[in-house]
Formats: structure tokens, C-alpha cells, sequence
């Protein structure tokens, strides 16, 4: 069915000529009739036709938009339909019982269908000129407030890129294209609407959000949507930190983790949301970091596209775990502290700087500190300690980064990670035996101890490292 759609899509714009790394993103209106173009209302869920025929039915205009047309023209299933109307909030609440409004930057109506929401917001107006209206920006040119209500056409300039300003009307099944996001759709090209550099500083994660699409669709980025990206990377700072460890995981944690790092890389904008990491960045890609952040994705990503579930804590606790070894040598060095304390210490530093820029909830710190910590404990398995660690809710978690250390370390840690590995699926009699030919190479539990607490500052555990 969506296979279909791309098909059909290309024959339709095949003629068409377009020079695709230089037209702007200017608003002109073209619309395609329903037997033009190929999406049809099975491809839309039925959730979002109830909404959009409710609203059509009680006068109002109502169009499927953005990431929903666009996904469907390109063949692949929707993540969520978003609706735009001329109704406004208040209005929509009087049409659905299951509407909740949500929003104090723009106010937005999110219509519940069990789990699934259906996003509906009013066509967005221009803001008045900035000497009347001079609070609803700051000094860099950022939106702080977002609430004027205005024409389809004004919400159509309003919209980030070309292929995200395409417009299904439900009154008649055509496809508004404001913008000639169709054309940008067949031939990749990622293109703002309007100026880049002005778009950008109005909201920098426009930034980000053009990286994403590049990735995700595997399209190109324009070449005067691209370039301003470098000089005003920095922006991003002045974002909200909770609204940029929502973005961070759309970027890393939707299926195309790795060429979306790769791409922020390149363009200088994964520094402000993982400062400690970028700071071991080299230039031949060689750090342990490097390694790590790679191998981590490469996992997520190809869990996330067979299906499978993904912790979101796990990806900070790799991304972090080199950096925070580097702090802790570093504490160990200037302050004499022991290998366990270091790592402590370390810890908070290294947290304390990440949630600056990502505003990361506690549930996922804790979850972070939990999968560091196993890292430690992991190396101790005499007794009945081993058998105790695969009790705990976080084993999985902490064997996985293990892995993947062993991976990007080899050595000591490798062997660590083979014999958790073995220990897990070994039957219980062989479980018992991997554990006593560990040997007097292990201390055991009390001795450990002991050998612990004498151990000078520069000692640590070797598979920890
Ligand atoms: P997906 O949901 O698949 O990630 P999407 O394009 O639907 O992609 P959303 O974040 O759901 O992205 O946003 C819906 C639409 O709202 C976008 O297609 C775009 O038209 C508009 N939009 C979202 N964020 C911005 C922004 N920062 N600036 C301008 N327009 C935006
Ligand atoms: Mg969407």
C-alpha cells in the first residue's frame, strides 16, 4: 500500500523541473486533487478521521499535517497524525469530550483515543512587529511566546521545512502544498521555509530538528538551509533543558541513532547536548568515548527496528561511562581518593554538567548511577555474590554495558563480559563450578575487603577501568 504511494508520488512530479539545492523556501500554494496524488484515508488512523470529520462536519477547515502527509507520501507508516484547524481551542474542547488542552507557549488540543492522542492545534498567526510586541522575542531573536491565531497560509510559513507544510483537506481529499514540499519530498532535499538563519534563531532546535529529518528520511539538507547551522550551533544552548532531553531522544532513540550523531557531529551541535563527551572527541575517532557512543547506538538503533524495547537511561550511562573513568583518574590523581570514591565524586560532577544541558529526570539519573555502579560490582563474583547479582533488577542492564565495554576495551574487560556472558544461561551445578575455579585469583567476599581498604589511591580494579 504505502509502496504505492511513492510510486505513484514519483511518476506524478517526475516531469518536473526544479534546480533542488537553490530555490527558497517561499509560500505559494498548489493544490493536488485527490485522483493526482495517492494518499487515501486507509492510510490515516481512525482515530484522526473521526477528529478531522467532526471538525469538518461542524464547519470548521480541517487538515491532516506535517509529519503524518509526509510520511504517508513517502511510504512508510505515520508516528502520530497531527491536525490543524481554524477552530480554536476552547472550540475543539466543546466538540470532544476526550479533549484535554495543553500548552502555555501555544495552546494545543490533544484528543485521547485510549492510547493513542491526536494532536489538534489552531493555524498559528505571524507576531506583531517586534517593536510593539518586543517581549515575545529575546535578544538573540528567539520566540518566547508563540499564541497568535491566523490563516492557514500563516501557519503553512509558520512550519519548519517545506516537506512538513503539506496540508490533507478532509472536505475534499486534496493535498494543499504550500510550500513545494512534494517536489522537495522526491528529490530528498531538506529546505526551511523562509530565511534559515532567521528560522534558526527563532527557534534554535529547528536546528536539530532539520539533522533529524536528514537522518531519519535519508534526505540531503538544502545548502542555505545547512549552512547557517555551525556559527549559530551555540543558540541551542539558550533552549530549554527539558525540551532538549525530549528532542535528544527523538534524535538518538528513534531507529537512526547513529547517522543522526554522525550528522550533529559534522555540524557541531552534539557538543551542547553532551558537552563531557565532545570533550574526548578526536579527529581520527579513536577515543574510547568515540567507540563507546557508536557501539551504543548501533545496539539501540537495531533493537529499536526489530521491536524490541530500550531503556533510555542505559544509552546516558554509556554515553557517560568513559568520560566519568576520565574524571575519576583525574580525582584520583589531584586528590588522593580511592578508585570507588573517585568514581563517586566523579559521578555527581559528570551528572551535574549533563543535566544542565538535557534536563534528564531523576528516575533516569538514578537509573544511570545504577548501571555504573554494577560496573563495579560485577567485577566481584566469589561466594554468593554472583548468584546474588542476577537477582537484581538492573543485572541486564549492567551486563549489556559490560559487553559492550569488553567490546570497545577488549582485554580484562572482555573476559569479564565472556564469563558473565557463560554464567547466565549455565546450568545451575556449572554456575557453581565457573565460580569456585575463579580461584584464589579472586579474593574472597571478607578478604576482599580488607585488600580494599589498603589499597593506595592509584590502585583500582582492573576490569573496572
Ligand atoms: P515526527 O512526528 O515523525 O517526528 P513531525 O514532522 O510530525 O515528525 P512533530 O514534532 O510531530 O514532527 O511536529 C509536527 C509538525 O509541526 C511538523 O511537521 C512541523 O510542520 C511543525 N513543527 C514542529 N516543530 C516545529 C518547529 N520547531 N518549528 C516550526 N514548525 C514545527
Ligand atoms: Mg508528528
Amino acid at each position: 500500500m504505502f509502496t504505492q504511494a511513492v510510486k505513484l508520488c514519483r511518476k506524478l512530479f517526475a516531469s518536473t523541473e526544479h534546480n533542488e539545492h537553490d530555490s527558497n523556501g517561499e509560500i505559494k500554494l498548489n493544490i493536488i486533487t485527490r485522483p493526482e496524488h495517492p494518499i487515501s484515508r486507509s492510510h490515516i488512523s481512525d482515530s484522526a478521521l473521526k477528529v478531522l470529520y467532526r471538525l469538518s462536519n461542524h464547519g470548521y477547515d480541517a487538515f491532516l499535517v506535517g509529519g503524518g502527509v509526509r510520511d504517508i507520501l513517502l511510504g512508510k507508516e505515520p508516528k502520530d497524525f497531527d491536525i490543524a484547524t481554524n477552530a480554536t481551542p476552547e472550540q475543539i474542547k466543546d466538540l470532544f469530550r476526550n479533549c484535554r488542552l495543553i500548552g502555555r507557549r501555544f495552546r494545543l488540543a490533544h484528543i485521547m483515543f485510549g492510547r493513542e492522542i491526536i494532536e489538534v492545534a489552531t493555524f498559528r498567526g505571524h507576531h506583531q512587529e517586534p517593536e510593539k510586541n518586543q517581549s515575545a522575542q529575546s535578544k538573540e531573536g528567539m520566540l518566547l511566546r508563540d499564541n497568535v491565531y491566523g490563516t492557514v497560509v500563516e501557519d503553512a510559513e509558520r512550519r519548519d521545512f517545506t516537506i512538513n507544510a503539506m496540508y490533507y483537506n478532509i472536505a475534499d481529499f486534496s493535498i494543499h502544498d504550500h510550500a513545494n514540499g512534494i517536489q522537495d519530498l522526491n528529490d530528498g532535499i531538506i529546505r526551511m521555509i523562509g530565511d534559515p538563519e532567521t528560522r534558526y534563531r527563532e527557534d534554535p532546535v529547528r536546528m536539530i530538528r532539520a539533522i533529524r529529518f536528514a537522518a531519519k528520511l535519508d534526505m540531503t539538507i538544502a545548502d542555505k538551509t545547512a549552512q547557517p547551522i555551525t556559527e549559530l550551533a551555540p543558540l541551542l544552548s539558550e533552549v530549554p533543558s527539558a525540551r532538549l532531553f525530549e528532542e535528544s531522544l527523538k534524535l538518538l532513540q528513534a531507529g537512526q541513532g547513529l547517522a543522526t550523531y554522525k550528522l550533529l557531529r559534522e555540524y557541531q551541535l552534539f557538543g551542547t547536548l553532551f558537552p563531557s563527551v565532545a570533550r574526548h572527541f578526536t579527529d581520527d575517532n579513536s577515543s574510547k568515548v568515540e567507540q563507546m557512543v557508536e557501539t551504543v547506538l548501533r545496539s539501540t538503533d537495531k533493537r529499536i527496528n526489530s521491536g524490541k524495547r530500550i531503556n533510555p537511561a542505559f544509552m546516558f550511562a554509556a554515553f557517560l561511562w568513559y568520560p566519568l573513568q576520565a574524571e575519576a583518574e583525574k580525582l584520583m590523581h589531584e586528590k588522593s581518593l580511592s578508585y570507588y570514591d573517585a568514581i563517586m565524586a566523579a559521578g555527581n560532577h559528570i551528572m551535574d554538567e549533563q543535566v544542565k544541558s538535557l534536563a534528564i529526570p531523576r528516575r533516569h539519573t538514578a537509573t544511570v548511577r545504577d548501571i555504573w555502579q554494577l560496573q563495579l560490582r560485577l567485577t566481584r563474583r566469589t561466594g554468593k555474590r554472583a548468584f546474588q547479582m542476577l537477582e537484581l533488577n538492573k543485572f541486564r542492564a549492567g551486563f549489556d554495558m559490560l559487553e559492550m565495554r569488553g567490546a570497545v576495551e577488549g582485554g580484562q574487560v572482555e573476559e569479564l563480559a565472556q564469563w558473565w556472558h557463560e554464567f547466565q544461561d549455565a546450568p545451575v551445578v556449572h554456575r557453581q563450578n565457573m565460580v569456585q575455579s575463579l580461584g584464589h585469583s579472586q579474593p574472597s567476599g571478607r578478604r576482599k575487603k580488607r585488600t580494599y581498604a589498603k589499597r593506595k589511591p592509584s590502585a583500582k580494579p582492573a576490569a573496572s577501568e
